[in-house]
């Protein structure tokens, strides 16, 4: 394991559900993650709405969540 990924807008630590939501909002390929407050506001959708994606996505075995 590398360093720790932090959010490139607020620098905040970020967890594994973080990261795997960055790609499947952004890219899949990217290297420059968000959190979720951060993703919210870049999207213009409720951190409630990401977190939804996120249950969502590993309920079907999303292989970017695991
Ligand atoms: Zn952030």
């Amino acid at each position: 394991m590398g360093e720790a990924e932090v959010c490139l807008y607020c620098h905040k630590p970020l967890t594994a559900d973080d990261i795997g939501i960055t790609k499947k909002l952004i890219n899949r390929g990217t290297t420059k993650y968000y959190c979720i407050p951060c993703l919210a506001r870049a999207f213009d959708i409720t951190e409630e709405d990401i977190r939804q994606k996120i249950v969502y996505y590993k309920s079907i075995g999303c292989t970017l969540f695991q």
